[in-house]
């Protein structure tokens, strides 16, 4: 049995004690009434509760919760623990408020250094049954977005817990950390009450429970579960601290329900305390016992709560990248708020924020790299520079309430899915642990630097930078700069450090092809135009079209095809005129197997008095520069890798384990894949967000993650819809469609080059081959049946 007694000690305590019953005999009970109108009885409490000992120095603010108002208390010291407390008073749904409950939150406030949210719930008779309840939820579920919340109540507060505790329970949503009931009223139907309360009971009487009973139920069965907890499937609740005196009409009613969860298999404990009366713990400061029963309590609190930093989530979301805020904004959209995104960086916006390098841009029309649901009519050119697009996805994450989900300066270091409860137990690198139902992984293919393993690299004495891990401090002014890469990022960062650097050198590999960029300014017309919803959806949809039509230049034979190839010799022709230059520039593959280059002024900067390019391989790099593999040293002050990334490896760095602690990693030794670039079979819950084979070499991706974020948040609801706990594609379904698409990028412009796009083996493990709309086709074409769930 946990039902311990907490007999009050001293003489002292005994006198108060006698007083304070005195009083409240006197003043209050007769107030509680079925004969005294609610309207007194509330006006009656609220003066005599005036008079209770509030901690000097808390700290009370209205605040609205969910659309639930209430009042944030705070201890006279800053709260010390994460975490907050919703407390829920108590007054048989009939009266009380947060301001007559002040003496007790505040004190709880102080010991477990939580903040506490006290609830102003809808009171019957003017909001009968269950008005209490809902608020209650809405509330929680408000709080439970910055984490773990215990819930606290007395008395019918103690009730409203409860049934709070049993409807997330039934939602399938996370439950409170632990909850605190001090006598709880968790029998509505009152059946096997006492004729009469025990003598010493201060402060309720049976009839007048009755009437609020009556009040509070109208048209609801005294039997309904949210009514009368005591009597419903207590199974599955989060661990349970009940409190009551021995002087009360609810004593019996605490220990049969502390028998009740006992049975339920609930963690629960029960502390009485000899000669209290109802809710005694408001008389802290002045009753001893009162004081000892709320430490009890906190210390309650606070070890459940430091339990649940074993934090339970219904989706952790790995990223604050372009896909991972789009998964933010769909999950809050759909209504699923339980999740936090782990970003490791200072700020929101991934690539975008990793890659400041001078020059970096987009290279698809910014119109088409916004979201659907999020069109920008402030973009300022048609090619939008890093910032802009960063401070876009600033505004989004703004616009749609995600920001107060991410927590920066984070990184996962492994998830592993756990069969038992089918949740992902989720460890960060500063020890915590998360649990999720769902784990979406959304960091990007381009989020692992790549520096390139060229001998000596580590002995280079001036200054080594990579483009993705730029340093905006960085001034080229009058140094010896060199590049090493010429894809798409040297494209871009080459022109602004040639207006710097005393002498620019290029190490060039392999010449790309490079077509022309068809930007220009958006100007005060074309932004006002924009805010017009059809001119916005007409724009890009045309961009949309017109790089679809790009895709056939990928197709030996197209028109398409044909019109890049003359676009890309007639820049290359204008642009340089040297033919020695231009003959280093012609690329050694057919257009389209690497990544284009979309630029008007790289082959202009190659064409520089202060810039070299040098296309004699790298043979190594020493104290002071690079020598080619014919012998000639180039001095350099700075190193400028802009030499990609690891995208084969890009999960690499984490250890994600799924059914029978597998590996990712071993499940991609021959190179990463997956069923829609979304599901791993093996691996239940997980969401790759622009997983294998979902890059496109002719359009925005985020064409591509809309898709596969809408299938995921689909299919999460309908796990829940569906009362189940897991969903995974099956092994076959992923080996055809992977089949499938290795059939189609076998013969495809990609097979005949080196890239990024493909794994050490060859295989092509990045690109979706196909157009956009048969990748959302394909995806939207998934049924959750075809799935294995469970
Ligand atoms: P990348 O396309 O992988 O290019 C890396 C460059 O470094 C290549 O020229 C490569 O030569 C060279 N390189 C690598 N290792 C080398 C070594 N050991 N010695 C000499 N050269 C070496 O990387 P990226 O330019 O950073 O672009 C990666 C992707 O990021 C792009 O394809 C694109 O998808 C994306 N991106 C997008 C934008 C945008 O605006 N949306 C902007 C920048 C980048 P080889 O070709 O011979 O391997």
């Amino acid at each position: 049995m946990t039902i311990e007694h907490f007999p009050p000690r001293g003489g002292i305590e005994r006198v108060i004690a006698a007083v304070l019953r005195g009083m409240l005999k006197a003043l209050l009970k007769p107030a509680f009434s079925a004969r005294v109108p609610i309207p007194w009885q509330r006006r009656w409490l609220g003066v005599l509760s005036k008079l209770s000992l509030v901690p000097r120095g808390s700290v009370f603010e209205a605040a609205t919760l969910g659309g639930v108002p209430g009042e944030w208390v705070r201890p006279a010291l800053p709260p010390t623990r994460p975490g907050t407390l919703l407390y829920l008073h108590g007054g048989a749904y009939c009266i009380g408020a947060p301001a007559t409950h002040r003496a007790l939150t505040a004190r709880l406030a102080g010991a477990t250094g939580m903040a506490v949210f006290a609830a102003d719930y809808r009171l019957a008779p003017e909001h009968p049954f269950p008005a209490a309840v809902d608020d209650a939820l809405a509330a929680y579920r408000a709080l439970r977005e910055h984490g773990p919340v215990v819930v606290g109540g007395d008395s019918a507060g103690g009730g409203l817990a409860l049934a709070l505790a049993i409807a997330l329970r039934d939602a399938g949503e996370p439950p409170p950390a632990a909850l605190l009931l001090l006598s709880p009223w968790a029998d509505m139907t009152m059946e096997g009450a006492p004729a009469h309360e025990p003598p010493g009971e201060a402060m309720l009487s049976v009839p007048w429970a009755k009437a609020c009973a009556q009040l509070c139920l109208r048209d609801t069965a005294a039997t309904h579960p949210w009514a009368s907890p005591l009597k419903a499937d207590l199974r599955g609740l989060p661990p349970v601290l009940i409190q009551a005196g021995t002087d009360e009409l609810l004593h019996d009613q605490a220990v049969q329900l502390h028998d009740a969860l006992q049975a339920a298999g609930v963690s629960v404990r029960c502390e009485i305390t000899p000669q209290r009366w109802h809710v005694f713990q408001l008389h802290g400061g002045a009753l001893a016992s009162a004081d000892d029963a709320i430490a009890r309590l906190a210390l309650f609190a606070t070890t459940a709560h430091a339990r649940d930093e074993a934090e339970q989530r219904e989706v952790v979301i790995l990223g604050a990248g372009m896909s991972g805020l789009c998964m933010s904004v769909q999950l809050r959209r759909a209504g699923i708020a339980d999740f936090v995104v782990i970003e490791q960086s200072a700020g929101l916006g991934g690539t975008w924020w990793d890659n400041r390098y001078p020059g970096a841009h987009v290279d698809v029309p910014a119109p088409l790299y916004s979201f659907s649901f999020a069109p920008n009519p402030r973009w300022t050119r048609r090619f939008a520079a890093a910032p802009e697009i960063q401070a876009y996805m600033q505004d989004v994450a703004q616009r749609f309430g995600v920001m107060p989900h991410i927590r920066f300066g984070l990184c996962i270091v492994s998830a592993v899915f756990d069969e038992a409860d089918s949740r992902w137990r989720i460890a960060l690198d500063d020890g915590r642990t998360l649990r999720a139902r769902h784990f979406v992984c959304s960091t990007g293919p381009l989020s692992r630097p790549r520096l390139p393993d060229i001998p000596g690299i580590e002995t280079f004495a001036g200054r080594v930078l990579h483009s993705a891990r730029w340093d905006a401090s960085f001034d080229a002014s009058g140094q010896r700069v060199g590049v090493i890469g010429t894809g798409s990022t040297a494209s871009q960062l080459v022109p602004p450090l040639a207006g710097q650097a005393a002498l620019l050198t290029v190490f060039q590999r392999t010449a790309n092809w490079v077509l022309p960029r068809l930007d220009r300014r958006y100007g005060a017309l074309d932004r006002a135009l924009a805010q017009l919803p059809p001119y916005a959806k007409a724009v890009r949809a045309l961009w949309h079209l017109f790089l679809e039509w790009g895709r056939r230049g990928f197709d030996e034979g197209t028109l398409a095809r044909r019109g890049m190839l003359r676009s890309a010799e007639a820049l290359l022709r204008h642009q340089v005129r040297d033919e020695t230059l231009r003959a280093k520039l012609r690329p050694p593959y057919a257009l389209g197997c690497k990544r284009i280059i979309y630029s008007n002024d790289y082959y202009c900067t190659l064409a520089q008095p202060n810039v070299a390019l040098v296309t004699d391989g790298i043979a190594r790099v020493t104290p002071h520069g690079i020598v080619t593999a014919d012998g000639r040293e180039h001095p350099l002050d700075v190193l400028v890798c802009a030499t990609g990334f690891d995208v084969e490896h890009s999960l690499a760095h984490l250890e994600i384990r799924g059914r029978s602690g597998q590996r990712l990693g071993d499940a991609w030794r021959d190179g990463p894949q997956a069923h829609l670039g979304l599901m791993v079979a093996g691996f239940p819950n997980l969401w790759l967000m622009l997983g294998p084979n979902t890059a496109t070499g002719h359009t925005s991706t985020l064409l591509f993650i809309e898709p596969g974020v809408r299938w995921a948040v689909q299919a999460m609801q309908e796990l829940r819809r569906r009362g189940l706990r897991w969903i995974e594609v099956k092994h076959e379904v992923m080996r055809a469609s992977n089949a499938a698409l290795q059939a189609r990028l076998g013969q495809s412009v990609w097979a005949g080059c080196r890239s990024w796009y493909r794994a050490a083996d060859g295989r092509i493990f990045a690109l979706f081959p196909g157009f956009t709309r048969e990748y959302v086709q394909a995806v939207g074409a998934q049924k959750f049946s075809d799935n294995d769930s469970g």
